[in-house]
């Protein structure tokens, strides 16, 4: 010890002349030496510290530097230690680097360290450069880091990405950015992104790109224009995450979410998301959308393998010809083909499937389709309402057989022309008289005779064919002709009422009327003259009205004073339909109105459901406590009849009791039925 003291004291003259603060420690890290330099910059005198553990390190900080510290007494070349923090005497924080190099004194292992500062403890002005170092240090440990020259060339990779990316940091440097991006769209992406790194812009975003391999991977992307301070020039710092696990769980979830399994077309959710974007884009397109006929009878003939296959090889012609088109199938043989391509091109699809069967255990399976296009934005401007008009399209489609596919704008073309010849013929026929009244007998249930008829108009047109009046009253209505049907069904009606009574079998006539024909305030005038033209008794005659006419009239008081005076005279009034519409006890007292007529809607099913039956027993008690009469419509079976009369029904009407025929031929019903 005396001998390295010496030695020591020898060499003090040259190593404080060393401009760095040095000191020498025993294997233990007790201090041997402390040098001028680092007198003056940790506060402490020489005196202070040598025989001491060395004080600027805090004890437990250097027990967790145990390993480093065998690492340097057992290592022959010094060993660098970037950025230690010491505490001078004062209290003060110093950066460091250390150098350390253990050597042999006198069989005495030791180690000197030479420190290099950092900063000086109270100037701040190089902090700014030191916190930069340690974020670089943070991002070179969780990102791939890549550096661009301005040409495009790969100047810098960092581990992170050498490993991902597989090249070696040989090879990587030179490389052009473009050549880390797949070809095709990511070459695309690859050139916005230096399109926006030249205009110095930072660009974010996920990407595709491959390795040297080939393979791809995903990264989340944030490429950074950086201006060198040393001589002015750019380069670009590019950070990335691989996201390739999470961008697989995302496909798989969307796979969950938006494909339909079985065909591997798209669900009707992308659909709507596709079409939605569409329309964002202002884009236009067709709406096709398929359905295949008569599917059920088709899937019942085989089984549920060969629905599958029935479908697979569907959707694979859908592919085949709708090529580049998004195709998802919305219900279970129902399909949209979202499309730019022309009405004829898209037709075409019907002989496709017709040159193409698809074969089931050999057998050629005879495929029709209905189809109905609808163009965005000419017809229809929201998912929603593409998809109702579509509907509308193919019901249509599927009413006139099937197997064609036609466009909307089409379909509604024929269905206003056929509106239209409507109009225009039913001038005529009224011109004419053209039109017949057909008369339904209702069965008074405590006599067991017919009493009354009800009065329903038949058109049967040379061009047109029969025309329902399901299709003709709402036509007739909106083109105001209701009001001449209303005149010939009334002169119809009292007419045969007067022939019927004067052949000494009276019956009451009960016509059908529209609100509207009500508000003419001459209805009442109009009424009383045809009842006298024909010397017709008022009480024969019995007026229809539907719930909606009630409705209306109960905020119409016009109305309701000319269906009184008509009251006042004898002639009956009747609410039709009664159940299908907001029955109120209000405009039941309001309204003069004797009868009402339970919808044949209740009657049709009342024997399967229980449900019905109270609620037409509750229908029948309902107008037994207002002394309404109660009659049921629709009655076509012996069950219903018998059930409805033990219900309580005041009367009958349907074909069980009779069809709605011919005056002539409604004598044989009702000489039948009263004999
Ligand atoms: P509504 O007044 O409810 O007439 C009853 C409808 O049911 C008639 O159809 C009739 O033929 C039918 N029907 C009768 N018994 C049965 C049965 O047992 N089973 C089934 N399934 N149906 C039965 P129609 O003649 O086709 O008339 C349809 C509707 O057109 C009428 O319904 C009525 O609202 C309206 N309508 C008919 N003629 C006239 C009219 O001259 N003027 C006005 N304003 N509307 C009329
Ligand atoms: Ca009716
Ligand atoms: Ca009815």
């Amino acid at each position: 010890m005396n001998r390295l003291q010496q030695i020591l004291e020898s060499g003090n003259e040259v190593f404080n002349h060393v401009p760095f603060p040095m000191m020498l420690t025993t294997k233990e890290g007790i201090v041997l030496w402390w040098s001028r330099e680092a007198e003056k910059t940790f506060g402490y005198r020489a005196e202070e510290v040598v025989g001491q553990f060395y004080p600027f390190i805090e004890e437990e900080k250097s027990a967790m530097h145990k390993a480093t510290w065998d690492q340097v007494l057992r290592s022959i070349d010094p060993i660098r230690f970037e950025d230690f923090l010491l505490h001078t005497k004062q209290g003060e924080e110093v950066h460091v680097s250390a150098v350390l190099k253990s050597l042999t004194i006198d069989n005495e292992r030791c180690v000197m360290f030479l420190f290099e500062q950092y900063n000086s403890p109270i100037t701040n002005d190089t902090t700014g450069a030191q916190e930069l170092a340690s974020i670089k240090n943070g991002l070179d440990q969780t990102f791939m880091l890549t550096y661009i020259d301005e040409e495009g060339l790969i100047i810098y990779a960092n581990d992170l990405f050498l490993k991902t990316s597989k090249w070696t940091p040989k090879r990587v440097v030179g490389k052009s950015f473009w050549q880390l991006f797949p070809p095709g769209t990511g070459e695309m992406f690859a050139n916005t992104i230096w399109t926006s790194l030249k205009s110095n812009r930072v660009w974010q975003g996920s990407v595709e790109k491959i390795t040297k391999d080939g393979e791809t991977y995903w990264v989340e992307m944030t490429a950074i224009p950086v201006t060198a301070s040393s001589n002015d020039t750019m380069y670009y710092c590019i950070l990335e995450k691989d996201i390739t696990e999470k961008k697989r769980l995302q496909t798989h979830l969307e796979q969950i979410a938006y494909v339909d399994p079985e065909t591997n077309l798209m669900n009707r959710h992308r659909l709507e998301y596709i079409v939605s974007n569409f329309i964002e884009e202002k884009r236009h397109f067709s709406f096709v959308f398929l359905d295949i006929d008569k599917f059920f009878t088709l899937k019942d003939m085989h089984d549920e393998d060969s629905e599958t296959t029935l479908l697979l090889e569907f959707a694979k012609r859908m592919k085949m010809y709708f090529q580049d088109s998004d195709i998802a199938r919305v219900g279970v043989d129902e399909f949209v083909v979202l499309t730019p391509l022309s009405e004829w091109f898209i037709q075409g699809f019907l002989t496709y499937l017709k040159q193409h069967p698809i074969y089931i255990r050999n057998t050629a399976i005879p495929i029709s389709i209905s189809g109905g296009i609808t163009r965005y934005p000419e017809d229809q401007s929201t998912f929603l309402h593409l998809m109702k008009a579509s509907n509308a399209t193919i019901h249509k489609v599927k009413q006139d057989g099937g197997g064609n596919i036609v466009s909307l704008s089409k379909s509604t073309h024929q269905a206003l022309s056929r509106k239209l010849t409507i109009e225009k013929r039913l001038i005529e026929a009224l011109h004419h008289k053209d039109l017949q009244v057909y008369y339904q007998p209702q069965l008074d249930v405590r006599s067991g005779s017919i009493h009354t008829v009800e009065a329903l108009v038949r058109w049967e047109d040379e061009v047109l064919g029969t025309v329902h009046p399901n299709e003709l009253i709402p036509i007739a209505e909106e083109s105001g002709m209701i009001h001449d049907i209303g005149t010939f069904m009334l002169e119809q009606s009292c007419k045969q009422a007067a022939i019927w009574q004067k052949e000494g079998r009276p019956l009451k006539v009960s016509i059908n009327s529209s609100v509207r024909e009500f508000r003419d305030h001459n209805m009442v005038k109009k009424i009383r003259q045809t009842l006298e033209k024909y010397s017709c008794p008022a009480h024969l005659l019995q007026i229809e009205i539907t719930e909606k006419f009630a409705l209306e009239a109960e905020a119409e008081q016009s109305i309701i004073r000319q269906m009184r005076l008509l009251q006042q005279d004898g002639v009956a009034f009747v609410l039709d339909d009664f159940g299908t519409g907001y029955a109120s006890f209000r405009y039941m007292q309001l309204l003069p109105i004797s009868e009402l007529k339970i919808d044949q809607s209740f009657i049709s099913s009342i024997m399967q459901q229980e449900k019905l039956q109270k609620l037409v027993h509750g229908m029948i008690q309902f107008g037994k406590s207002m002394s309404i009469r109660v009659l049921a419509e629709g009655v076509e079976t012996m069950e219903q009849f018998e059930l409805l009369k033990e219900l309580g029904c005041d009367a009958l009407q349907g074909y069980y009791i009779g069809h709605p025929v011919t005056s002539d031929d409604l004598e044989q019903t009702i000489s039948s039925k009263n004999s």
